[in-house]
Formats: C-alpha cells, sequence, structure tokens
C-alpha cells in the first residue's frame, strides 16, 4: 500500500503543495507506522485515502495558511497529547527549522515516535514523556511556545487548560476539532478568561474526501498564566474551569 500524493487537492483545498523530499517522507512514515501496527496498535488509521486525509491533510490544514504565523521563523511548537506523532510529526517534515516538542503521557507511544525520528532523521523534534499537567509547570517548556497543537485529547476548556500554560504571551494555540458547538465556545471563552486567552479565530472546513466537517480554533495568549494552571494530574478533566 502507497499513499497517494493528491497535489491538485492540497492545492485547492490549502493553496499549498508539497514538495518531493515531503512526499517522500510521508510514505517512509506511513510504512513505518504500518509495520509497527502489525505488532502494536498505535493508529486504526491505516488504509492509504483515510490516512492521507486524516492523520497527513488534517494535520496540516490546521497550520497552513495563517496570516498571523510567521512561518519563516524558527518557531517553537508543541504537540501535547501528540499519540502516534499527530498533528506534530507530518507538520515536522514540512517545517524543517521549527522547532518541535511532541509530548505525550504514554511511554510506549514515545519509544515508538522516537523510533520515526531516527529512520526520518527529522532531528528538528524532540519527545517528552509526561502529563501536560506537570510538564506545563517545568521552568524549561512554561511559557516557551510559539505554537501550541492538541487534537483529539478532551473537551476545548480542558485543552485550553493544558496547552496555555506553554505559550509565550502571544503565542498561538490551535485545537483540532470536528464539530463545533456553540456551548464548547462558551466555556472555552470561561476557561480563556482565567488563563489569559482569547479566540481570534475559528476556521471551518470540509475534509476533501469524505467531506467531514473540521473546525480549527486558534487562540492567542494575551497575558500570562496565573501558576495556579494547569491544575493537579486529573483535575482539569474532572472539573472542567
Ligand atoms: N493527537 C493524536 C492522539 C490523540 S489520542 C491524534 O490526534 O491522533 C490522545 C493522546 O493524548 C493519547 O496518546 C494520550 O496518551 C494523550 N494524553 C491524554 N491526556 C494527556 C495529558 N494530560 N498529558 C499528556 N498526554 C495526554
Amino acid at each position: 500500500m502507497k499513499l497517494p500524493t493528491f497535489e491538485d487537492i492540497w492545492q485547492n483545498s490549502l493553496q499549498w503543495q508539497p514538495t518531493e523530499k515531503q512526499l517522500e517522507k510521508w510514505e517512509q512514515l506511513y510504512q513505518e507506522i504500518l509495520l509497527i501496527n502489525r505488532q502494536i496498535n498505535l493508529t486504526r488509521i491505516t488504509e492509504p485515502q483515510d490516512f492521507w486525509e486524516k492523520h497527513l491533510w488534517d494535520s496540516l490544514a490546521g497550520v497552513i495558511g495563517l496570516d498571523f504565523l510567521q512561518y519563516k521563523d524558527s518557531l517553537k511548537v508543541i504537540d501535547i497529547g501528540t499519540g502516534a506523532g499527530f498533528p506534530g510529526l507530518p507538520i515536522s517534515i514540512v517545517f524543517p527549522h521549527w522547532k518541535l516538542t511532541l509530548l505525550d503521557s504514554t511511554q510506549k507511544k514515545i519509544k515508538v515516535i522516537n523510533l520515526f525520528l531516527e529512520a526520518l532523521k527529522l532531528s528538528n523534534s524532540q519527545t517528552v514523556i509526561g502529563r501536560a499537567e506537570d510538564i506545563g509547570h517545568l521552568k524549561e517548556h512554561r511559557e516557551t511556545y510559539d505554537l501550541g497543537l492538541i487534537r483529539a485529547v478532551g473537551e476545548p476548556s480542558v485543552c485550553a487548560e493544558y496547552v496555555l500554560p506553554f505559550l509565550k504571551v502571544g503565542g498561538t494555540g490551535v485545537l483540532y476539532r470536528g464539530n463545533w458547538e456553540k456551548e464548547e465556545e462558551l466555556n472555552l471563552k470561561t476557561a480563556l478568561k482565567q488563563l489569559g486567552g482569547k479566540i481570534v479565530t475559528v476556521k471551518q472546513f470540509q475534509t476533501p474526501l469524505t467531506k467531514s466537517i473540521r473546525h480549527f480554533i486558534y487562540i492567542k495568549k494575551v497575558a500570562l498564566t496565573s501558576e495556579r494552571f494547569p491544575r493537579s494530574v486529573g483535575v482539569p478533566k474532572q472539573k472542567p474551569l
């Protein structure tokens, strides 16, 4: 099984196209994931078109074409709850001059990502094992990132409590969502008031193959986050702000 390239779809949906080299690396990543997936269940999404849409297109759609990002700079980026490496790994391949931290609490997943980083020679990315609630308080990570990404980790207000402490003032958080309900937006706004963030914009997409609904929520950090956040492990999920 080989990944489709779909240059025209990249162009039509995001006004952007991957280079030959990026296509090669994505293919390599795909093959590595298929191989490991025979032993441990990393991802259910393994069919070529499914993988292309849900892991590649979706990961990139969240960060491409934003007029408030300084793409040429060496941005510091964190992917919180990266799982098998999404959205972080495809982004790491496309932006080799960015510095990525891939964070997950599951040691098994991080070990596998380390293998991928080695195989693909992605020297711009590092991994961290731990909980966002703990790592977000460490000096080397707190308020040091330009961009924080989070996909499929929890409710929006919980994601906000995980992401905001990592961002510099002026930095951007991206919540990768499917549907986007008014109530979620209200809850998120309540959380952001306490965390020092505000919603900049919400982008809506239809995914190019299956026409599923996607929303990307862009949050700007406007003030330092109180040391009270994130709260202890488990509390953000049990008692969302
Ligand atoms: N972002 C990936 C994986 C989503 S599954 C994707 O979209 O494909 C959610 C992942 O978040 C799991 O791998 C889980 O281990 C991790 N996770 C959940 N809560 C976490 C926390 N508090 N801190 C760090 N990682 C967390």
